[in-house]
């Protein structure tokens, strides 16, 4: 099983909340930027997150291996 790890640069979040609507590890935060829910994620919830990364339009969601 490979293990995977996500990370956002918040800071530049637009708060369109496109990779949550993709995603289900990710969610609209109180500050209007998104957050994830798990850091660590499995080969099963790889593509989703996959497509957060590949979709955000800011380029700030990141899925590499662990
Ligand atoms: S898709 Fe990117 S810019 Fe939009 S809410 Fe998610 S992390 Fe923020």
């Amino acid at each position: 099983m490979t293990v995977y790890r996500v990370a956002i640069d918040r800071d530049r979040c637009m708060g369109d909340a496109i990779c949550t609507a993709l995603c289900s590890n990710w969610y609209m935060d109180r500050d209007g930027k998104a957050s994830y829910r798990q850091e660590t994620i499995s080969d099963s919830e790889y593509e989703s997150n996959h497509e957060a990364e590949i979709s955000c339009p800011a380029g700030i969601i990141e899925v590499r291996k662990a």
